[in-house]
């Protein structure tokens, strides 16, 4: 690595380490003349954005995603989708979410006054079950994440998560690793006018740095956001980025296809060590072992992953999907703690 390399990591405050495994974000960065394209732009950065180029990212993504314009919504980051909804609609203070959850969700549930009620997600599929549905019933309003994180998979079919939405409460679908195995119920989203769907450019697009997110709304979610509110939290750099990773999307089909291809890859590897690994329609993937403290092993090495053990119980790891080289490392290292452990 050179100087000026160091130098732009240490201002950002990049972790000096070999392996960043713990975030979900994508290892690829977006196209070279993107980049160029939008540090242009730079240039005028002491003006506000402009409604003209927020509503061009609505109309961009609306496009992609095959739904209206107006049910397409853009802020910086899910969380404040997620407040949107605990504001809104809070009653008794009770919110319907599989156990686990998005642990950002759990956060900010706890941070706005709610309980989390639901029904306890079980291996090795890790699906909701029926009686999900009963909780639907008795919250405020519902969360559900498909593909689920941390497990990594997909936990509901359309036609019971339609008598959750059929119940008219609000309901909010997690579907940010949406791209990773193409199931969608962006379909619903004319039908049933309380539903909002979450999606981002964090992921396949390769913008987590950039912060935009993206809320598909039935009519009245829509109703919920105010445009002249929505449209100053998020920058000009931001939206600009968004715009031109829209346009020039092509470059996603490789990153989903680089990346499913890697993550059988780790499987298949980890399998062969012989620790226990879950199907996943993501870009991470569960660990469960009994070597102890595994996660903090792996930060001696260089490797940095998430320690689910707070969500899922003792030996839980999720670790996210990187380029060929860092997961070849990842696998080294891994192999290595494994067989001094059992020395
Ligand atoms: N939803 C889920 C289920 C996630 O796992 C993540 C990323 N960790 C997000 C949303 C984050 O979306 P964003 O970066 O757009 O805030």
């Amino acid at each position: 690595m050179n100087k000026k390399e160091e130098r732009i990591l240490d201002l950002i405050g990049f972790p000096k380490i070999k392996a960043k495994l713990d975030q979900n974000e994508s290892p690829f960065n977006v196209p070279e003349e993107i980049l160029k394209e939008a540090a242009d732009s730079l240039k005028y950065l002491n003006y506000y954005p402009t409604e003209k180029l927020y509503d061009e990212v609505r109309y961009l993504y609306s496009e992609y995603a095959n739904v209206k314009f107006e049910n397409v919504w853009l802020a910086p980051g899910v969380d404040l989708y997620f407040d949107e909804y605990f504001y809104h609609f809070k009653n008794k203070g009770l919110v319907a979410a599989p156990r686990p959850t998005f642990f950002l969700f759990e956060k900010e549930a706890y941070h706005m006054g709610y309980e989390i009620i639901g029904s306890i997600l079980k291996e090795p599929e890790f699906k909701l079950d029926h009686s999900f549905l009963n909780y639907s019933k008795q919250a405020d309003f519902s969360y559900i994440d498909n593909p689920n994180n941390p497990t990594g998979n997909l936990i509901i079919e359309k036609e019971n998560f339609e008598e959750i939405v059929k119940l008219n409460k609000p309901v909010l679908l997690d579907e940010a690793y949406y791209e990773f195995c193409n199931v969608t119920f962006v379909d619903l989203i004319e039908k049933y006018e309380k539903l909002g769907i979450i999606r981002t450019l964090s992921k396949v697009f390769c913008l987590a740095g950039a912060r935009v997110t993206i809320l598909i709304a039935g009519k009245e979610i829509s109703k919920i956001m105010n445009k002249d509110i929505m449209r100053f939290r998020i920058s000009t750099t931001s939206l600009l980025l968004a715009k031109l990773v829209l346009e020039n999307r092509k470059y996603i089909y490789d990153v989903i296809k680089k990346l499913n291809y890697e993550k059988e890859k780790m499987i298949n590897e980890i399998r062969k060590l012989g620790l226990k690994v879950y199907n996943s329609y993501t870009n991470f993937i569960l660990i469960y072992s009994e070597i102890d403290n595994l996660a903090e092993k792996l930060k001696e090495k260089g490797i940095l992953v998430k320690d689910v053990s707070f969500q899922m119980g003792k030996g839980y790891i999720r670790v996210s999907i990187g380029d060929s080289e860092t997961n070849k490392y990842f696998i080294e290292k891994l192999k290595e703690i494994k067989d001094s452990n059992e020395k």
